[in-house]
């Protein structure tokens, strides 16, 4: 099982990920590069990419199970504003260099919202986009998450996936996050996850899925929400979940959770603490934690 989650890229860059990873029992992990919010970035520090790396082989880390995501406000697919738009493609081109650099093999991506255009131009406009930012001859891939479908949301269904995919032109460096979160509120069904993998594999190919993001859901199928719950207090449950992180069909595919930090009062970000070193313990049990919140926050406190 490769499992891990979303951890921050601190003061040492890399190597405060995988502490904060080890910290947890995960042997992978995902990380933004700066502020998942802005596109303000540091220069990447070698040395701490070499000492990062000594942590990962020490602690059976494969670095190449190790994930990127870009920033969520570039926005690849409006095309509305033109200094915008190239500024998002120049970004995510200079992320990849980044990634390259840091050794990390793939980018999970947000293919875009279409706002004023139609999803057709939207779509159009996405393609565009990544055929100009995979032209050049970095290594690091483009992985398009699955989108819940919020107001004007691009790959919320696998019929846009698969027309991103199939029109990009270097098929070497794209492929394919699925959000189970996303997935549930975008009107997938994940109790019957294996219908949803044999219509992924006949329209898309199921080696083209590179990452899953591991989440329960506030929310209820096709509400298009895109609310995260923690691990089994959400509509789609702790079995469903299991039974998605141990398929055999996605053994080699890394899964990552990004699930809420808890605490007693969620407005107090000081006294939120991270879920992630007791969900993983659930999947590694085999076992529903009905005690999750009492038992972070006794073990944070
Ligand atoms: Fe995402
Ligand atoms: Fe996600
Ligand atoms: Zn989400």
């Amino acid at each position: 099982m490769i499992l891990g989650c979303h951890v921050s890229f601190g003061n040492e860059q890399l190597l405060s990920c995988c502490k904060e990873a080890i910290s947890y029992g995960a042997n992978t992990f995902m990380f933004y590069t700066g502020a998942p919010q802005n596109t303000i970035r540091k220069d990447i520090n070698i040395n701490y990419v070499e000492e990062a790396k000594k942590l990962m082989l020490e602690n059976n880390i494969d670095i190449n199970n190790v994930i990127c995501h870009a920033p969520y406000i570039v926005n690849l697919a409006n095309k509305s504003d033109d200094e915008k738009w190239n500024f998002s493609i120049s970004f995510i081109k200079k992320e990849l260099e980044r990634c390259d650099v840091l050794g990390i093999k793939y980018m999970v991506l947000h293919p875009g919202s279409a706002v004023n255009y139609t999803k057709e131009e939207g779509l159009n406009n996405i393609i565009e986009a990544l055929n100009f930012i995979l032209s050049d001859n970095v290594k690091c891939m483009i992985l398009l998450e699955t989108m819940a479908g919020k107001g004007s949301e691009c790959g919320s269904s696998l019929e846009e996936i698969k027309y991103i995919i199939k029109n990009v032109e270097n098929q070497d460096r794209i492929g394919v996050c699925i959000d189970t979160c996303h997935l549930n509120d975008s009107g997938v069904n994940l109790k019957e996850f294996d219908a949803y993998l044999d219509l992924f594999d006949k329209n898309i190919g199921i080696d083209n899925i590179k990452c899953v993001h591991v989440n329960d859901s506030k929310n209820d199928i096709l509400s298009h929400k895109d609310r995260h719950a923690n691990i089994g207090y959400g509509t789609i449950g702790f079995d469903t979940l299991n039974y998605i992180v141990k398929h055999e069909k996605l053994k080699d595919v890394p899964k990552i959770l990004e699930t809420p930090y808890t605490g007693e009062n969620v407005e107090d970000k000081n006294r939120l603490y991270p879920p992630y070193k007791f969900e993983i313990e659930m999947f590694k049990n085999n076992n529903f934690n009905s005690n999750l919140f009492e038992d972070i926050k006794t073990y944070y406190k």
